[in-house]
């Protein structure tokens, strides 16, 4: 097997962070010993509160309960601007980034600030109050964050939609959150191409009779269809709405937000998260986990229809008082160069990701990244899927210059925030492990009776005790809330991943626990299989699967995609299982390999290994829930040439 490499802590990096080995050791112990007292100092540091809170932490998870900061008030909004303005009125709070190269700007804490107060003044004159709930299906312009802004700001409860999603899937969410109001652009633009977002939304309402208003922005300005009466121009109404708008004042547990998760293992769930304790953990995670200063430019390149969009791209950033970029594009337009140009013409200093971009770019070779500077980065960071050893070395080596220590940030939408990461001047980093638990945060392996397993150890993952910016619900159902985390292991928060913890205590995701594979009683992680077939020079991404097998109880069947340029070939299959032999050992050798141009993902960009599970067992009349998948024409190219006819 390759050795695991490690990669200390760069002095330099350290001696300028707030968070340094010895602060850390410090820091962690007191939030595990005395979190009451931990947590009760960081929200007075991070937050403005209108009023105190009477008591920092309550739960029972056998009932899915969950509170933070009860009795406390503040405002989201208020943290993320008023505030900011005595100190930072002119500074830039956003720097947009077309999808055309050619177009760009900045917008000040100020205007963000006067903006935000019309668009507030906008919802209350519509009748949207405190608790209602709004959808917002939007491309990646500033007026996303300036709504998402007002709803906070007057206490509505936003549900952001991804722009991508089809008009049913925008329907179901509508539904399921009961929205009355939705905000949408008359059309996105993404790599050139037009997204009809009003038609979709036209669509959509059509089945959802108590939407009372849609509120259009003026994107692209083309043509789109119009209902009068239900229809409203956002720049008309913003044209006389005043900009004063004293915040809402709102409790600790008062929903902030409801959001759908990615949908990779099944239906999504719409998870809720509260006021107090979310924004007060994405605040304090990015600040720490990307060790911000005043004067970086940071840039997240999620979409805001994600949870990492919500927590590093509007609320964590803005509550800190950092300059957050938004870019509308995609990282191949108009061509795979289009990250670094970025970076290079704002001189982003921390930049964040995700496994599937980075795969996709390095899928691309290197010129398109040498051709560019990027000295201005200081950080980087990854987040959705585990990365794969060779795509951690590539993204520090080639992207990176060999400078910028590389935060492989495990967490989830019903997570709030980072749980297990890096910290860039306290933790040395091994490719491919998301390495040690941010503050206030417990992990535990444990088998699958639910026995707790010490030191070195691989099982399911769990968090022992909660931490402010977990999600308190799912909405409108409760139960499914109680029987998907707390259910299987009493006493715990499930996260339905595998981990696994080596000697020195770093926790390595193994990948989902429904997707772990069992091949002659040795169970094992799709990530470390996955990382060994893409070591290869010929393969940009691959996907590892179980199906049945009549003598191992389970086989393994590996989706392979190949770098473009590369002919598949009988030689290339065996180099790939002498391969995986070699890395992992001959317990893991791939029964079948089967060329795919491209895998199944959902529209964040993960593999969606249980439809996969069903081509491989030949399950395909029955692939459920596929409405979160990105692009169906992948799967019937899959099925069309499957090994198991
Ligand atoms: P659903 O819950 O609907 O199946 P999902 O789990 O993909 O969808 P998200 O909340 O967007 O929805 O994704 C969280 C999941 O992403 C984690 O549970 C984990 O499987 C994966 N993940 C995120 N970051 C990392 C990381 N750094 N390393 C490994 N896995 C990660
Ligand atoms: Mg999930």
């Amino acid at each position: 097997m390759t050795e695991v490499k490690t990669y200390p802590v760069d002095p330099e990096l350290s001696a300028r962070a707030h968070i340094t080995p010895e602060r850390y050791e410090t820091l962690y112990r007191q939030s595990i010993d005395e979190p009451e007292s931990f947590w009760a100092e960081q929200a007075e540091q991070f937050l403005d509160w209108f009023k105190p809170w009477d008591k920092v932490m309550d739960y029972d998870y056998s009932k899915g309960y969950i509170r933070w900061f009860e009795g406390g008030e503040l405002n989201v909004s208020y943290n993320c601007l008023d505030r900011h303005l005595a100190t930072r009125g002119d500074q830039t709070a956003i720097i947009w980034e077309s999808d055309d190269p050619a177009q760009d700007k900045k917008i000040s804490y100020r205007e963000l600030h006067r903006e935000v107060c019309k668009f507030a003044n906008v919802l209350k004159s519509q009748s949207v109050k405190k608790g209602d709930r709004v959808c917002i299906y939007l491309p990646m312009i500033v007026e996303a964050a300036v709504v998402t802004l007002a709803c906070a700001r007057i206490g509505a409860v936003h549900s952001i939609v991804f722009g991508g999603f089809s008009a049913e899937s925008l329907r179901d969410r509508i539904q399921d959150a009961d929205c009355h109001t939705v905000i949408c652009a008359d059309e996105g633009l993404r790599g050139g191409k037009k997204i009809p977002l009003k038609t979709s939304v036209d669509q959509a309402v059509s089945h959802c009779p108590n939407v009372k208003n849609v509120i259009v922005i003026r994107n692209t300005g083309n043509d789109i269809p119009w209902t009068p009466k239900r229809d409203i121009w956002y720049h008309e109404a913003m044209k006389t709405a005043s900009d004063d708008c004293p915040p809402e004042t709102l409790s600790a547990e008062d929903p902030l937000f409801i959001l759908y998760t990615s949908g990779s293992t099944g239906k999504p769930k719409g998870l809720v998260h509260t006021t107090g304790g979310y924004l007060l953990f994405a605040a304090m995670t990015h600040k720490y986990v990307f060790d911000y200063h005043d004067g970086d430019i940071y840039w997240c390149t999620a979409d805001i229809g994600w949870v990492t969009g919500h927590s590093y791209i509007i609320y964590g950033p803005l509550c800190n008082g950092a300059t957050t970029l938004m870019f509308e594009g995609i990282p191949t337009y108009p061509e795979p160069d289009r990250f670094w140009r970025i970076v290079d013409k704002h001189q982003v200093n921390i930049f964040y990701t995700a496994p599937t971009a980075i795969r996709a770019l390095m899928a691309q070779g290197n010129d398109f990244v040498n051709r560019t500077d990027r000295s201005s980065l200081r950080i980087l960071g990854t987040v959705g899927e585990p990365i794969n050893p060779e795509a951690w070395e590539w993204y520090y080596h080639i992207v990176g210059n060999e400078r910028c220590p590389i935060m492989d940030t495990w967490w989830q939408t019903e997570t709030g925030g980072i749980l297990i990461t890096p910290l860039p001047g306290a933790i040395a980093l091994k490719p491919g492990a998301a390495t040690l638990p941010f503050f206030g945060v417990k992990p535990e392996i444990l088998d699958n009776a639910g026995n707790v397993l010490e030191g070195e150890a691989e099982g399911i993952l769990v968090l022992s005790r909660p931490w402010p910016g977990q999600a308190r619900s799912i909405y409108g159902d409760h139960n499914r809330f109680i029987d998907t985390y707390f259910k299987n292991f009493p006493g715990y928060y499930f996260a339905g991943d595998g981990a696994r913890r080596d000697r020195d205590g770093y926790y390595w995701i193994t990948g989902r626990v429904d997707d772990v594979i069992n091949v002659s009683g040795h169970r094992m992680g799709t990530a470390e299989v996955e990382s060994a077939l893409v070591l290869h020079e010929d393969v940009a991404e691959a996907a590892v699967v179980g199906y049945p097998h009549p003598i191992k109880g389970q086989g393994i069947y590996a989706y392979v995609t190949l770098n473009a340029g590369v002919e598949p070939s009988e030689t290339l299959k065996q180099e790939l299982i002498d391969l995986v032999r070699k890395e992992i050992g001959a317990i893991a050798h791939p029964d079948i390999i089967q060329w795919a141009p491209g895998l199944p993902k959902t529209r964040s960009g993960k593999i969606m290994r249980r439809i996969l599970r069903k081509v491989a067992s030949n399950e395909i009349d029955n692939l459920g829930d596929t409405s979160t998948l990105a692009d169906p024409s992948v799967i019937d190219e899959i099925i069309d040439h499957r090994a198991n006819k």
